[in-house]
């Protein structure tokens, strides 16, 4: 359907109603960002919501309810980034409410994928008599929601590793030091995504070497949970991701089934009945290494429908030789060090017809480092 049966008008409510929605970004996962934006038939705003908290109630909901004047609801105008929900949740169903209403006309910009709704919102809002159109600023609904419409489609968490490597190529120097390649504006933008991201994922030599906290400090922001993959289920129980404020916050991927029911009691799944509060999931080796494609959807089973991986060498070839990432976002800052821990390396590849591609690129400045981000 071509773009152009839109009004100039349709494209400034809907952008306004993807504003909305962005500020639920770190509260709503494994829900998706919904905004939704009211106009009148005589083309004022006479509402606006968005999906503010996971569980709580939806953006239509929440527009509706801030419409002071209900009359104003006769030939109304309803944008909403996703179509609305057909199915009753944790809240009632929004298409069926809109249904009830007097409104003219319901512009969607995104069909929900979830088999629960898929078209059905649609259909119940055309059958009562409503307009409805779809299409408008789908790609950047799509983009927006890209964890949600991932997590969605193949029930599996979507993957965003970060990277921070020298122009030479390396993520650390020769006597391992690694924590201040990229500038103070990076690792700032680094903090954004943990917030932005439902998890921190890290392998077990990270945890040994830096003793990572992977808080959100430099920015305001939710903590996302912290997943740490350790096969042999060996890291010592004091380091801070076991240990903090939110260690309840936890997950610890292993395949070491001895240790695991050694040191774990499996019906609570708690790893360390002395005092760990955070919980250990037990997966099945895969070349000698925890499978983290199981790993994954157990994960999304666990409500996390977004990874943030910052991996060292190891885990960052393990999940791209499976084919386990689906975003790159990778920090070029400018040293050289000639010597280290290259970021890619062992990918299996022989030939340059058989390289990893990555797709729609941006480069950004960030302070002196360059941001590179890819998709898979
Ligand atoms: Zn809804």
């Amino acid at each position: 359907m071509p773009a152009s049966r839109f009004t100039k008008d349709d494209t400034k409510w809907m952008k306004k109603a993807l504003r909305l929605a962005e500020l639920g970004r770190g509260h709503v996962s494994p829900n998706p960002l919904v905004g939704c934006v009211i106009i009148n038939a005589e083309g004022t705003k006479i509402g606006q919501g968005y999906h503010e908290r996971y569980g709580k109630a939806h953006a239509e909901v929440n527009a509706l309810t801030s419409v002071k004047d209900k009359s104003g609801l006769e030939g109304a105008t309803v944008y909403v980034t996703l179509e609305p929900c057909a199915h009753v949740g944790k809240t009632p169903s929004c298409a069926v409410t809109l249904s009830k209403l007097p409104v003219k006309r319901v512009v969607v910009a995104l069909e929900d994928p979830n088999p629960k709704v898929n078209g059905k919102g649609i259909e119940i809002l055309q059958k009562a008599g409503i307009e409805v159109e779809t299409g408008l600023l789908s790609d950047e609904a799509t983009s927006q929601n890209e964890s949600f419409l991932h997590y969605t489609k193949t029930g599996r968490p979507f993957v965003v590793m970060k990277m921070a490597q020298t122009l030479d190529g390396y993520i650390a120097a020769p006597d391992g030091s690694s924590q201040w390649i990229t500038g103070k504006m990076a690792r700032s933008l680094v903090h954004e995504w943990r917030a932005r991201y439902d998890s921190v994922m890290v392998g077990r030599n990270t945890v040994l070497n830096d003793n990572p906290r992977l808080t959100v400090r430099h920015v305001e922001g939710r903590q996302p949970k912290r997943i740490i993959v350790d096969g042999p289920l060996s890291l010592p129980r004091t380091m801070n991701v076991f240990t903090d404020q939110y260690e309840d916050r936890t997950i610890v991927i292993t395949h070491n089934e001895t240790k695991y029911r050694q040191s774990a009691d499996p019906m609570l799944n708690i790893l360390d009945p002395d005092g760990f509060r955070g919980q250990t999931l037990l997966v099945n080796k895969f070349e000698g290494h925890s499978d983290l494609r199981q790993a994954f959807s157990e994960l999304a089973r666990l409500d996390v429908a977004s990874v943030l991986v910052e991996p060292g060498s190891d885990l960052a070839r393990a999940l791209l030789r499976r084919g386990l990432v689906d975003k790159l976002e990778l920090f070029i800052a400018p040293k050289l060090l000639g010597g280290g821990t290259r970021s890619f390396v062992g990918l299996g590849i022989d030939s340059l017809n058989e390289a990893l591609q990555l797709k729609n690129i941006t480069t950004t400045q960030v302070g002196d480092d360059l941001l590179v981000s890819a998709y898979f």
